[in-house]
């Protein structure tokens, strides 16, 4: 399992090494990401599979992985996601990571994690004093079918894009 802390931190508990608490004191990883690493590799072990970030918003954490790897993330029945349930007291989502760079990498991002609801499109609003944000279009008519309060999905979209998501009807 690859993870963004290395195999000796994966496998133990407690403080990390020094090279991974580096990475958390600059903000490179989060606390979340190591909670999250360590449980997915008690749950899942030494398979081929990457766990690439954490994310969380009110009571929601989405975790993503590698390309074709949420599968695996889940489990069978989706018995490591109810482990996950229990240990974060959280509700849990799992997604394909991607690099947000562009609105189209935004839409295919958006577009897994608001499904079942369609996203319209994605724009990318520069503000007048310089700055930009990405405005996720949804139709109305989508709105009942969002899987979460639009405002968490905000939260959450903002953090992984590392820039402002607002969420607008049409
Ligand atoms: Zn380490």
């Amino acid at each position: 399992m690859k993870a963004p802390i290395c195999e000796v931190c994966l496998k133990t508990d407690g403080i990390l090494c020094p090279a991974d608490e580096k990475k958390l004191q600059e903000g490179i990883i989060s606390e979340l990401d190591v909670k999250v690493a360590r449980l997915l590799y008690k749950l899942i072990g030494d398979v081929d599979m990457e766990f690439k970030k954490a994310v969380e918003a009110g009571d929601l954490v989405v975790i993503m992985v590698g390309e074709g790897d949420v599968p695996i993330t889940i489990g069978k029945a989706g018995k490591n996601i109810k482990a996950l349930m229990r240990e974060l007291e959280k509700r849990i989502r799992v997604i394909e990571a991607a690099d947000v760079n562009s609105p189209e990498d935004l839409k295919k991002l958006a577009t897994d994690l608001l499904y079942p609801a369609g996203v319209f499109g994605v724009n990318i609003v520069y503000k007048p004093g310089g700055g930009h944000y990405y405005k996720v279009l949804i139709l109305s008519r989508d709105r009942k079918k969002l899987p979460e309060k639009p405002q968490l999905l905000e939260e959450i979209l903002s953090q992984i894009a590392g820039a402002e998501v607002k969420i607008t009807f049409i």
